[in-house]
């Protein structure tokens, strides 16, 4: 033993996932350690500088709700600001945001750096200590331990990753970065590990760009911010960090755009003809890819009939020419990408500063985590973010976020935070993953959430700040404000009943498809955006809304009852065998759980109610 500490938590990486799992752990009151191979790679946006989005906005609503650090780092580093599907129904609306690369990690590495009980560490870390089931600490790879009896682990893609450019293949968590063998370990302690694959496209010179061929996309006017808490930040503390600003109430911020090209007949050509030299295509590549974010490639063969596709140039910063090529995510070799991408319009010069590559790694399938996110194998042992299957830094973080708060419930002796599906997407993604087998990396989306009408991304704070309150990691003065906000919800609600229009009742009014809030008279025009914005939807949804609730409440005590803890599948008769080893393997928690395991049917989930409560009648 070289060297010998003791945290209350350690967090093991420092991505989306390990930031918010240290921050919250520490916030929360626990001495906190968080070791990354690289600290200059704090919160690195290994693939688009984008935050956000459908699904994943709701996401990062959410985890600011419960007081996470993302949206608000996004607000503070944001360089262009959209909300999606203004035309499209509330639920589906939501903010999407460019930021500077470089500013969102260097501010993430300082607000690690100055929140009080957090250490952060430069180390690989290449073993665990466990001992009788529980874990103990962590040994880096200098042989430096340190003790903990919770760890969490949020390693990304690192985890054996092997690079892939064309037939040139290299270790590395991402390219410039090596990887860990942390995944060996993990086999070690009976954890089964999979294997996952994504890319990422080629970097471009903006110096190099003829904007005049693409169309231009600006951000929204006033830019959408993401964060609740954004009326509470000093400023003036955020010092070089900030590149936009809070003022008299409104956002500011110098936004750059985005440009939209598109390939063409003859960029798919050269695709095709190199297809044999893509490591996807020539069999080098054995994990699975999201199949909803493919390369251009993976486009190229299964749309075959499509004549373009969509390219979106993004600026990666304030202070870099560097621009990301979305859309474009490739594996091919060097030469055949600086072939097809002069062939797009607008980058017949450009000049490729990053070629694109694909990126294969082990993540450990996540039916072998409880929904508090700590392992069944190992007490005190926490996973969190790509290794339990997902892909995006908002998945990750939402999942870092809990794993740091329940680790510290641990510590602290208090029952775990378990969202439901009802309450958050947060607890769709957690839900999802503890209980349905992934076939290919998991991203959240709106389509997932069953609620998806209640879980909307203007009333993230409605839905979850108070629990943020309640464990700590949201301040009192936000808890008054989100009083504030019912309260004059509440009163506008009632003026908006009795308020008669036109010979109606503005609420009335409101029911109809063809009147909005602007529609109304002068004195509701001053009611703040998000109070107009909450009670418009609750008016206009009210019937889907009732009858959502309602199945809730029905669904509640499915949820809401345990399993035995001891019960023994093996000796429940009448089990179909495919529940029975599903149970098995997966070991639900509620009743609820169990309903959505695949394989387990309604006459498995009433069989094991009935012997549920025999055996309970019995003891
Ligand atoms: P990461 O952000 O990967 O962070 C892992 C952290 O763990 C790093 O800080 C690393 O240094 C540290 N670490 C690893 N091993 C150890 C160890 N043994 N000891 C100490 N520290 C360790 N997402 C999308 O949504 N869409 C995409 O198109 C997309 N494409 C991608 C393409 C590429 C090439 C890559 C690499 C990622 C891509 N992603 C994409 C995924 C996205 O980057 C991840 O989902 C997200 O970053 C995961 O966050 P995380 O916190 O789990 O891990």
């Amino acid at each position: 033993m070289k060297y010998a500490k003791t945290y209350d938590v350690i967090v093991v990486g420092a991505g989306h996932a390990g930031v918010e799992a240290a921050l919250a752990a520490s916030r929360m009151g626990c001495r906190t350690m968080l070791l990354t191979m690289n600290l200059d790679t704090i919160g690195q946006m290994s693939c688009n500088p984008s935050i956000g989005g459908i699904g994943k906005g709701h996401l990062v609503r959410e985890i600011d709700a419960l007081g996470g650090e993302m949206a608000i780092n996004t607000d503070l580093t944001g360089i262009q600001f959209r909300m999606l599907n203004m035309r499209k129904g509330y639920s589906v609306q939501a903010p999407r945001a460019q930021c500077d690369k470089k500013a969102y990690q260097f501010r993430l590495k300082a607000v690690c750096e100055r929140t009080p009980l957090l250490d952060l560490f430069q180390a690989s870390v290449a073993d665990l200590l466990v001992n009788d089931d529980k874990v103990k600490g962590v040994i880096t790879e200098l042989g430096i331990i340190i003790h903990s009896s919770t760890v969490i682990i949020t390693t990304g893609t690192f985890l054996k990753g092997l690079l892939h450019v064309g037939r040139s293949k290299k270790m590395g968590g991402r390219m410039g970065e090596s990887s860990s063998g942390l995944s060996e370990m993990l086999k070690k302690y009976g954890f089964e590990v999979g294997r996952l694959k994504t890319g990422t496209p080629p970097r471009i010179n903006g110096k190099t760009i003829d904007f005049s061929k693409c169309i231009m996309q600006p951000g929204d006017f006033p830019p959408p911010h993401f964060s609740f808490a954004l009326p509470d930040i000093d400023m003036a503390s955020e010092g070089l960090f900030t590149l936009n600003q809070w003022k008299d109430g409104m956002f500011h911020v110098e936004q750059l755009s985005c440009a939209i090209t598109y390939t063409n007949a003859k960029t798919h050509e050269i695709i095709k003809e190199n297809l044999d030299k893509s490591p996807l295509y020539c069999g080098e590549i054995q994990g699975i890819g999201p199949r909803y974010c493919p390369s251009i490639e993976d486009k190229i063969v299964r749309f075959a009939d499509k004549e373009r596709h969509q390219i979106f140039l993004e600026p990666e910063g304030k202070h870099t020419e560097e621009y990301y090529v979305n859309g474009c995510s490739t594996s091919l070799p060097y030469e055949v990408q600086d072939q097809f991408i002069h062939t797009i319009a607008g980058l017949e010069k450009c000049q490729i500063i990053r070629p694109g590559y694909a990126v294969e790694y082990d993540y450990c399938p996540a039916t072998q985590i409880y929904p508090t996110l700590e392992t069944k194998n190992i007490s005190g042992l926490f996973l969190a973010g790509q290794i339990n299957g997902t892909t995006g830094y908002e998945e990750a973080a939402a999942q870092g976020l809990l794993a740091g708060i329940n680790a510290a419930r641990k510590i602290q002796n208090r029952p775990p935070l378990v969202l439901g599906r009802d309450q958050a997407y947060i607890g769709v993604l957690i839900d999802d993953l503890t209980t349905k087998p992934i076939r290919e990396p998991y991203r959240i989306f709106t389509s997932r959430a069953e609620h998806r009408l209640l879980l909307r991304q203007d009333n993230a704070d409605l839905r979850l700040t108070e629990i943020g309150y309640e464990i700590g990691l949201v301040s009192k003065t936000r808890a008054i404000r989100l009083e504030e906000k019912k309260r004059l919800i509440d009163e506008t609600f009632q003026k908006i009943r009795k308020y008669r229009y036109n010979g109606m009742s503005c609420e009335d009014l409101l029911k109809r498809p063809e009147f909005s809030w602007k529609d109304l008279p002068e004195e509701f025009q001053k009611v703040p955006k998000e109070v107009a914005l909450h009670i418009e939807c609750e008016i206009k949804y009210a019937g889907y809304i009732a009858r959502e609730k309602e199945s809730i409440l029905k669904s509640h005590k499915l949820e809401e009852t345990l399993i035995p803890a001891n019960i023994d599948y093996e000796k429940i008769p009448g089990l179909k065998q495919e529940a029975r080893e599903k149970l098995l393997k997966i070991r639900p928690l509620t009743f609820g759980q169990a309903s959505r395991i695949p394989g387990v049917n309604p006459t498995d989930v009433s069989i094991l109610i009935v012997w549920s409560k025999k055996k309970a009648a019995l003891s």
